[in-house]
C-alpha cells in the first residue's frame, strides 16, 4: 500500500488564502496594513529568487512589501541603522533580513538588532526562549509550516512518538519545542546519535532536516508512520542535469509510511506561507488585536 502525499502547494495556497482574508478583515474593521520589510544585502542568486518571490506573496495577500536591496560591501553599522529605523516605523509589522549574508556581517549579531516582536522568522534569541519556556513567540517558518501540516492530518498529536532528524536552531530544535508544545514524546536525533535506524523506527512522526539526500530509507520507517521531510538537496541526474530531493528516500518510504511529504512540493511551499501567518500574527499583538488561529 503506498502513503497518502501531502501536497503541499495546495495546503500552502489555503494557508495563503487563510492569511489574505485576515488582511482583508484588518483594513475593513481597524484601518491596519499589515507590512512585512525584508532585506537583503548582496546578490546570492537563491536570495534573489527567495527575496522575489516573498515580495510578490506579502502584495498579492494584501500586505504591504518593503524590500530593501544592500550593496555586499555596506558597512555593517549601515545594516543595524536599518534595522534600527525597521524597528522603529509603526508601518512595519515584520522584519526579515535574508541569509546568507557577506562574510563581514554575523547572522547572530543581525537577528540580534532586530526587535524580537517583529522577528517573524523567529530566529532572535528571546522568541527561542519564550517557545522553549511555552510561552507566546514568534516561531521559526519551517517548523511552523510542518506542524500545521501535522495538525491538520492527524488533529490531536497529543502521545505520538515524534522523532527530529537535525538539531539546528533554524530547523530541528524549534520543530522539536513545537512538537512538545503538541505534547509529542519527542527525540531530537543528530549526527553523534547512535543507531538511528533503531531510532527513527519507533517514531510515529519522523521530521527529516539533515541536509544528506535520500539518507533515510523506507525500512527505517515504521509501517504507518507520518513522514515529514525538510530536506532540499540538489543531485545529479544519471542522463545529466540535477534534481532535488529530500533527506528521506521517498521511492521506498511512500511504500511503508502512512502519510508522507514529497520534495519538491512538500515542505518548501510552507515557509513563505508562514511568514505571512508571522507577519499577520505580529501585527495582532502590535495593535492589540486577537491573533489569527
Ligand atoms: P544544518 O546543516 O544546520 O543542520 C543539519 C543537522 O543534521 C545537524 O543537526 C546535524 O547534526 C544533522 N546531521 C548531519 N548529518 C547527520 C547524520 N548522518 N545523521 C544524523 N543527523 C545528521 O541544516 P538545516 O537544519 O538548516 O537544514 C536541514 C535541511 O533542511 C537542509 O537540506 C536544508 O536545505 C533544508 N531546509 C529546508 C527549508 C524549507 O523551506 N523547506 C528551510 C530550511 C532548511 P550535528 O548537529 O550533530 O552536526
Amino acid at each position: 500500500m503506498s502513503a497518502h502525499i501531502i501536497d503541499g502547494k495546495a495546503f500552502a495556497a489555503k494557508v495563503r488564502e487563510k492569511v489574505a482574508t485576515h488582511v482583508a478583515r484588518l483594513k475593513a474593521d481597524h484601518g491596519i496594513t499589515p507590512g512585512l520589510a525584508v532585506i537583503q544585502v548582496g546578490e546570492d542568486p537563491a536570495s534573489e529568487v527567495y527575496v522575489r518571490n516573498k515580495g510578490l506573496q506579502t502584495v498579492a495577500a494584501g500586505m504591504n512589501s518593503f524590500e530593501h536591496k544592500l550593496p555586499a560591501d555596506t558597512p555593517v553599522e549601515d545594516l543595524y541603522a536599518l534595522i534600527e529605523r525597521l524597528n522603529a516605523d509603526a508601518a512595519v509589522h515584520g522584519i526579515l533580513c535574508q541569509f546568507p549574508v557577506p562574510a563581514h556581517m554575523s547572522e547572530e549579531e543581525v537577528v540580534a538588532r532586530i526587535d524580537p516582536a517583529k522577528d517573524v522568522d523567529g530566529l532572535h534569541i528571546l522568541n527561542a526562549g519564550r517557545l522553549a519556556s511555552g510561552q507566546a513567540a514568534m516561531a521559526p517558518c519551517t517548523p511552523l509550516g510542518c506542524l500545521m501540516m501535522l495538525r491538520e492530518y492527524h488533529g490531536s498529536l497529543s502521545g505520538m512518538n515524534a522523532v527530529v532528524v537535525g538539531r539546528s536552531n533554524l530547523v530541528g530544535k524549534p520543530m522539536a519545542q513545537l512538537l512538545l508544545r503538541d505534547s509529542c514524546t519527542v527525540t531530537i536525533a543528530h549526527s553523534r546519535t547512535r543507531d538511528l535506524p533503531g531510532v527513527v523506527r519507533g517514531a510515529d512522526i519522523v521530521v527529516a532536516a539533515v541536509g544528506r539526500p535520500q539518507m533515510i530509507p523506507g525500512d527505517w520507517i515504521k509501517p504507518g508512520a507520518t513522514v515529514i521531510d525538510v530536506g532540499i538537496n540538489r543531485i545529479d541526474k544519471p542522463e545529466g542535469g540535477t534534481r532535488l530531493v529530500g533527506d528521506v528516500e521517498f521511492a521506498s518510504a511512500v511504500q511503508v509510511a502512512g502519510v508522507i511529504t514529497p520534495v519538491p512540493g512538500g515542505v518548501g511551499p510552507m515557509t513563505i506561507a508562514c511568514l505571512l501567518a508571522n507577519t499577520v500574527t505580529a501585527c495582532c499583538r502590535a495593535n492589540g488585536l486577537p491573533e489569527p488561529e
